[in-house]
């Protein structure tokens, strides 16, 4: 765990108070339990995605090889990275119209 985060799992957060981030700080203050916050399901998912594809890219793999890996389609995995407000790699665009039918 690298401390600039939030002391939450999972949560990559600036810490603002306790080792918590400004949100999960305001949640213990509350005294509830601390409960995941940011990102919905569907962006979580999206983010894993894009990330499990970059890596894959990054050690070697093709672009086919590293989407099936993913278990996504080309456009799919366009759409992830639109839904994350990233730019799309190139070579994944050209994947993709190469495989419009
Ligand atoms: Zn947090």
């Amino acid at each position: 765990m690298r401390i600039d985060e939030c002391i939450f799992p999972s949560c990559d957060r600036r810490p603002h108070g306790k080792g918590l981030c400004r949100a999960h700080y305001n949640q213990s203050r509350r005294g509830g339990p601390l409960k995941p916050l940011e990102l919905p399901v569907s962006e979580w998912k999206a983010l894993a995605e894009v990330e499990d594809f970059e890596f894959l890219i990054e050690s070697g793999s093709s672009v086919d090889l590293a989407l099936r890996r993913v278990g996504v389609c080309g456009r799919t995995m366009q759409r992830r990275y639109r839904a994350l407000g990233r730019p799309a790699p190139s070579m994944l665009a050209t994947f993709a119209d190469s495989r419009r039918k």
